[in-house]
């Protein structure tokens, strides 16, 4: 079994969603967090873009021991040198560079030409390297870009001393199919991946950053890059959480798993919402309020028999409260039995019948009755 490193970057690319900004003392708590979900890598921020980001990162990179630290910056000289000095002070600090590759950013965000580009690049990662053994590239875009130049910026990085090569839909472009056939191309062509940590970054845009990062796992990838609750950039990352559970639920299929802890998620998730103010609708996978609540009578009825019958994580696995009833109309005498006997109310027969029958009027009323309310309905 394969162990997929998580590299999280719900401090960086998640805190550039508008109204998430985080100070420094709220972002050490949630680098804490995340250390207790042990995730491998944090990437705290983005420091050249303001002095208190690097000084946030700074901190982080102080006290958090067991993950590597690292933070984002421009192909620039000055702006590696801001970054070096925030994550220096880590155990495991790492050197994370972006710069586009594909032609569209080449010539009209750059203004360029390709060999300028893989120019700098090289440049950057060389000056990299000088200062930090571990050493990210990502070439942004990458998705759209020519494959032939993708495959030569990979190679001439890693000759430059790149220890991780990140593969980044950065605007939601690819389908997974065609994404998991990239990942295998790159690996074809450009042999010297071998070597390195091949990773993937995926934008949720079309709704695909999750199926996309999967893709890229079933095909060779070593680390994915995502964020509690799917937050970042306009659409967001693919979710820690989405990812992390189908490969915990589906060992079978991907062959691979990560080393979170599973049963830290609905805490870290709730951490995220509250702090950076960015609530999850109730059906989001895995940690919204809904994800576990059954509300069908059959479902219900399922459920007291056999957990698995509608069940495929259980709610203890990611540290939430253990299935929940929605009682309504549609939920049947077993889910109301079930209620009652759990308060240790045993009553049969008539009394019973009488009982379901105020509850079916009720709940014609009001659509979802609570518990406490069917419990007073004998009473
Ligand atoms: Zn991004």
């Amino acid at each position: 079994m394969k162990t997929i490193k998580i590299f999280d970057t719900t401090l960086r690319d998640g805190e550039q969603v508008p109204g998430a900004k985080l100070n420094a003392d709220e972002k050490i708590i949630i680098a804490r967090q995340l250390e207790k979900l042990n995730v491998d890598v944090i990437e705290a921020g983005f420091p050249s873009s303001s002095p208190g980001d690097a000084e946030a990162v700074k901190r982080i990179a102080k006290e958090i021991k067991t993950p590597v630290i690292t933070g984002l910056s421009r192909a620039v000289k000055s702006d590696i040198d801001i970054l070096w000095n925030s994550v220096r002070y880590a155990d495991r600090p790492r050197i994370h560079i972006v710069l586009g590759s594909s032609d569209i950013h080449v010539k009209n965000k750059f203004r360029t030409d390709r060999k300028a580009v893989l120019a700098m690049a090289v440049a950057a990662v060389r000056h990299a390297a000088s200062l930090c053994p571990d050493v990210e590239y990502s070439p942004e875009d990458a998705t759209r870009s020519d494959i032939d130049y993708l495959c030569r910026v990979v190679r001439e990085v890693i000759w430059a001393g790149a220890t991780v090569v990140n593969i980044a839909d950065t605007v939601g472009w690819a389908v997974p199919q065609e994404f998991g056939q990239l990942i295998q191309t790159i690996r074809k062509r450009v042999p010297e991946t071998e070597g390195i940590t091949l990773s993937v970054h995926c934008h949720n845009d079309c709704g695909l950053a999750t199926a996309n990062t999967l893709a890229a796992i079933k095909n060779g990838a070593d680390q994915v890059e995502v964020t509690m609750n799917g937050i970042g950039e306009r659409a967001g990352n693919a979710a820690l959480e989405e990812v992390v559970m189908m490969l915990a639920t589906r060992p079978d299929y991907y062959g691979a798993k990560t080393a979170v802890r599973t049963q830290e998620i609905t805490l870290t998730s709730r951490m995220v919402q509250e702090m950076m103010h960015i609530p999850v609708q109730p059906n989001k996978a895995i940690i919204g309020g809904n994800a576990f609540r059954h509300s069908s009578g059959i479902h219900q009825d399922g459920i007291l028999k056999a957990k698995d019958n509608y069940e495929i994580i259980s709610p203890e696995m990611v540290g939430a409260v253990p299935h929940e009833f929605v009682l309504t109309a549609r939920s049947g005498r077993h889910a109301v039995r079930h209620i009652l006997e759990s308060a240790g109310i045993k009553i049969d027969g008539n009394e019973f019948e009488s009982v379901f029958r105020k509850f079916i009027e009720k709940a014609d009323v009001q659509k979802e009755v609570s518990s406490q309310e069917v419990i007073q309905l004998v009473q």
